[in-house]
């Protein structure tokens, strides 16, 4: 088994990981950087160029996994696509998206090669993708005439992340593979927590996210859930407004579904939710999926429970935030030109109104920035608001949806595989998961492939 790191920068940036076994190729994501630009933000298919790849395995419908999809098509002409079932109607949804983010892009920043791919490239793909129920054993090989043996096999295992979020266990005639993609193996409050217990693998490849980052003694989701509700609380209580920069896809899903739970108790009171339109629409979609999924509250039916308000274009610039609104809307990190960009602009200013991060944001983002600001100071917020004072509440609170360092090295411990690769974090992040990992297995080999590095096992 050969495995290669397609991931164009030695961060979390783009997934993407090109395994061959048994003569056949697999490239597990294709990711896109979400901190680069054009071309840049793509994996390294150069790496595998003039290579057949046979398919294409997705793990789950977050840009940083999917986005350079119809790419790698036009790179890997022939490969099939198999996503988990409940990823096959999020996937044109996100790509749709991109091509009009990437549109956007091109007319207002002046990336001159956006979009890379238009909307017909997303609705051709779609021909060859294939949805896989979770513990489906799938052939994925292409048999070379005449037919060798066995072909290698997939199967997806629950990873509890997001919606349609899967290991990936790649089996050749003596290899195995297990990719966790990123999971989350703690219950949230839609998603039950991953499925992982009956993996069984030589080689683990898995994600880094949260290396680096300890939680503090006694910490529970419980506790940090009632902060944020009373947080809620106290601010809508005094008319204020309050903002929630979420992803669309996953943390806004479970989101709404914990304040459909507090409204549905009394323990906040019944208001409108704001939302942004993809927000909404992947809202919809987890509750079309509900019975194809292992979930909490299985009959909550977010669209029902709650009264969604759609942001119109203009609504985040104009719309008037007195009585005590309730946002929960993208990007998570606040990017321009977003309504969560635009709603911070003009609540930060304001020390009764209330902004809440539930999620990470890159230092370098402007939710980063907004999050590390000082009270009363003036900082650089994001290019089109260069000079800004925050005055507003604000509040951080971890519920994030990877799984917890220590919860990592329990599985790779549990799994004992003969070797660890990590992937999906930064380098201090690898550098704890490697040292700890280390520890509890001593026979195992560690290793960090390096952006476009190949390592035979
Ligand atoms: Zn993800
Ligand atoms: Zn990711």
């Amino acid at each position: 088994m050969r495995i290669t790191n397609l991931n164009c920068a030695d961060d979390i940036g783009a997934s993407a990981w090109l395994v061959e076994v048994d003569g056949c190729r697999l490239l597990l994501d294709a990711g896109m950087h979400p901190k680069h630009d054009g071309n840049a933000a793509l994996p390294l298919f150069a790496a595998a160029a003039g290579l057949a790849v046979d398919a294409i395995a997705l793990s789950h419908c977050h840009h940083d996994h999917v986005g350079a999809l119809p790419v790698a098509l036009r790179q890997f002409p022939g490969a099939r696509v198999f996503v988990p079932e409940q990823s096959y109607f999020l996937l044109p949804r996100v790509l749709h998206n991109s091509v009009n983010v990437m549109k956007r892009q091109r007319a207002e920043a002046g990336i001159a090669e956006y979009p890379l791919f238009d909307h017909s490239d997303v609705d051709q793909l779609m021909q060859v993708v294939q949805a896989c129920r979770y513990r489906q054993v799938v052939e994925w090989g292409v048999p070379p005439r005449p037919r060798a043996g066995p072909m290698p096999t997939l199967e997806f295992f629950d990873a509890g992340h997001v919606l349609g979020s899967a290991g990936v266990l790649v089996r050749g005639r003596k290899d195995s593979l297990f990719y966790t993609g990123d999971v989350c193996f703690a219950p949230q409050s839609l998603l039950a927590g991953a499925r992982f217990e009956e993996v069984r693998a030589r080689v683990l490849l898995t994600e880094s996210t949260r290396g680096a980052t300890a939680r503090p003694k006694g910490f529970s989701r419980e506790a940090e859930l009632a902060r944020l509700r009373d947080t809620i609380a106290g601010a809508l209580s005094r008319g204020a407004s309050v903002l929630v920069p979420a992803f669309a896809l996953g943390r806004t899903q479970e989101l709404l579904a914990w304040l459909a739970m507090q409204m549905r108790e009394g323990a906040l009171p019944r208001r409108k939710v704001h939302v942004g339109g993809l927000g909404r629409a992947f809202t919809e979609i987890y509750d079309q999926q509900a019975h194809r999924t292992e979930r909490l509250l299985p009959d909550l039916a977010l669209q029902q429970a709650l009264e969604l308000q759609v942001l119109e274009e203009g609504d985040a610039q104009n719309m008037s935030l007195k009585g005590g609104k309730l946002f929960v809307t993208t990007a998570g990190m606040m990017t321009e030109r977003t309504a969560a960009h635009d709603l911070a602009v003009r609540l930060m200013g304001e020390a009764r109104q209330c902004i809440c991060f539930v999620g990470y944001a890159d230092p370098d983002s402007p939710g980063g920035r907004l999050k590390a600001s000082e009270a009363g100071r003036t900082f650089r917020f994001s290019d089109l608001a260069p000079q800004v004072v925050r005055r507003c509440e604000l509040h951080v609170f971890d519920l994030s949806a990877h799984a917890q360092r220590e919860e990592l090295v329990g599985f790779a411990a549990g799994l004992a595989p003969r070797t660890v690769l990590l992937g999906h974090g930064d380098p201090p992040a690898r550098k704890w998961l490697a040292g700890q990992i280390a520890r509890r297995l001593p026979s195992a080999q560690v290793l960090q492939p390096r952006p476009g590095e190949s390592v035979a096992l």
